[in-house]
């Protein structure tokens, strides 16, 4: 329902446009339903479609011949490209995240049941045993061989891998002479250029608890990703319990944050920084953003109180009041 809605806020931004008519698919890729919109022909789409439906063979941590099957079941597998960089922008974010952001977490998020929908709350023994294996820094990269040195380690990409490939996608469209687009990926949207008559993509930012808005960020050329516990959750014993674990408890995150959006130029590291901030909470984000310059923050907590980094506020509409972020100094 909720990405019905969506979509609709979507359409009804696209059918304010007063320029030629879009072409649009959706498809179903990386576990979730994805519509591209783009100012373009249908051959340039399908040429994105396919783009999308490769990568998600690559990362897919089911497909039996994927890079990523083929890394957690062997500790070692050789990767392309688009492999080697999405794990260098992982590494980055895992660095600056100091570890909130960790793709080696999975065999805890397994267990909790969130890959096979068999959602069950683990023994705490299990959840310790599982968390001697999480740590990126024992993923190594030489050349384009990548290896697991924890023998028990596995790995997904599920919280960065639609950032890269809403990234790819749009830089593709660019480079095809594509000058508006718009490419959905579930609750990652990354808009090209602007709208074709020149005014802004207009991006809602679900609230949490309802079907609706919590405010519309206005943006061109721009990543807007967000991660929240209320995408992906069950309830057990009257308690919820959602997909985004914290790597060094091995429960879901509790930072007091409800939902984390980022606004960045940069799709791939918009993804594993709203997973990041989802973890870390407000004040450590805050701190992590006062020493970056490539990303912008709108932050939901638990009482529905607004956060927005001063760099995007001007562009962010809301109906209550919210606090500006400001850079110290
Ligand atoms: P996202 O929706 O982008 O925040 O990604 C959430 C997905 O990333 C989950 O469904 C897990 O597969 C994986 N994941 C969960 N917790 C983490 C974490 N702390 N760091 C990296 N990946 C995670
Ligand atoms: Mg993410």
């Amino acid at each position: 329902m909720k990405r019905i809605l969506m979509t609709l806020f979507i359409i009804s931004m696209l059918s304010g446009c007063n320029a030629d008519k879009p072409v649009s698919q959706t498809i179903f890729a990386m576990d979730t339903v994805m519509e591209i919109t783009a100012y373009t022909d249908t051959e340039t789409l399908t040429e994105a479609i396919n783009e999308i439906n490769r990568l998600d063979s690559i990362w897919s941590a089911s497909k039996k011949d994927s890079f990523v099957y083929k890394l957690n079941k062997d500790k070692t597998a050789d990767a392309d490209k688009d492999t080697l960089s999405l794990l260098n922008t992982e590494k980055e974010i895992f660095t600056i995240s100091e570890g909130a952001f960790d793709p080696t977490v999975y065999p805890v998020v397994e267990e909790w049941g969130f890959i096979s929908k068999d959602f069950h709350v683990p023994d705490e023994a299990v959840i310790q045993k599982l968390l001697k294996n999480v740590d990126f820094d024992k993923v190594t990269i030489q050349g384009n061989k990548v290896s697991l040195e924890n023998k028990n380690a596995s790995l997904d990409m599920g919280a960065a891998a639609k950032g890269y490939t809403s990234q790819k996608i749009t830089d593709l469209f660019r480079e095809k002479g594509v000058s508006s687009a718009l490419v959905a990926l579930g609750g990652n949207i990354q808009a090209l250029g602007t709208k074709p008559d020149g005014s802004l993509w207009r991006i809602g930012i679900q609230d949490p608890d309802s079907e609706g808005y919590i405010g519309v960020v206005d943006v061109a050329d721009k990543a807007v990703v967000t991660s929240g516990g209320y995408q992906r959750f069950f309830e057990e014993n009257g308690v919820t319990y959602h997909h985004i674990i914290n790597p060094k408890t091995g429960y879901p995150a509790g930072s007091g944050l409800v939902s984390a959006t980022i606004v960045s130029s940069n799709g791939t590291k918009a993804d594993c920084l709203s997973t990041a901030v989802f973890v870390m909470g407000l004040e450590k984000a805050a701190e992590m953003w006062q020493k970056s310059s490539d990303f912008a923050m709108i932050l939901v907590d638990e009482n529905k109180k607004i956060y927005v980094t001063e760099d995007i506020a001007d562009n962010f509409t809301c109906e209550t009041d919210f606090e500006i972020i400001r850079k110290e100094g």
